[in-house]
C-alpha cells in the first residue's frame, strides 16, 4: 500500500510529507502526479488564484450562492444547481 513520502517544495524549497492518506486520495481522484508544493504554498497559490466572489441569493431556489460578479439589484442570480438545470432544460428544448 501507500507509504509516506518526503517531497521538496518547488516554491519554498522546504521538505514536506506526502502522506499515505493523501496519496490514496490522489489515486482515487485519478491524479498520478505528486504534489510539487508544500501545503502552505499550495494554500497561498489557491488564495492568489481565487477570484473575488460575491455572495448572492439564487432567484430560483433561494439558496445562497457565490458569483464572480457583483450582483445587481433586480437582476436574477442563479446558483450552480439551478444554472445547470436551466442549461439542461434549454438544451432539450
Ligand atoms: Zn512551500
Ligand atoms: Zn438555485
Amino acid at each position: 500500500m501507500y507509504q509516506d513520502q518526503t517531497l521538496t517544495c518547488e516554491d519554498c524549497g522546504k521538505e514536506f510529507v506526502f502522506s499515505a492518506g493523501e496519496q490514496e486520495f490522489y489515486a482515487q481522484k485519478g491524479l498520478t502526479n505528486t504534489p510539487k508544493r508544500c501545503p502552505e504554498c499550495r494554500k497561498i497559490r489557491r488564495q492568489k488564484s481565487r477570484r473575488k466572489m460575491y455572495s448572492a441569493i439564487c432567484s430560483k431556489c433561494g439558496a445562497e450562492t457565490k458569483v464572480p460578479f457583483k450582483p445587481t439589484e433586480g437582476k436574477e442570480v442563479f446558483c450552480k444547481e439551478c444554472y445547470k438545470q436551466m442549461q439542461k432544460a434549454s438544451a432539450t428544448a
